[in-house]
């Protein structure tokens, strides 16, 4: 058992939050054109990273908002949490 940060609650146990799976995962605009194997892989193709991931959650028995986290996928180690309108922790040399 561990705590996860929330943006807006602060630090809670993990048994409050839920995983949304990978974050950043645009959705195609030229969905009407795509085939189905291209529209299949939009929906069900992820990365399998072993290491910091950036990944979608939700603290779902808290405040009900969501968040991306980056997590250490061989640790648990939540490396940075941010709002869904925000960039990642270093995307910009930050
Ligand atoms: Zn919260």
């Amino acid at each position: 058992m561990f705590l996860i940060e929330c943006p807006w609650c602060g630090k809670r146990d993990q048994r409050e939050f839920s995983c949304g799976g990978e974050a950043h995962i645009v959705r195609p605009t030229d969905s009407e054109t795509m085939s189905d194997e291209q529209w299949a892989d939009y929906l069900f193709m992820r990365s399998n990273t072993l290491g910091v991931h950036a990944e979608r959650w939700v603290h779902v028995h808290g405040c009900g908002q969501w968040f991306n986290a980056l997590r250490n996928t061989a640790t648990d180690e939540f490396v940075a949490v941010y709002r869904m309108d925000e960039t990642p922790p270093g995307a910009h040399g930050d």
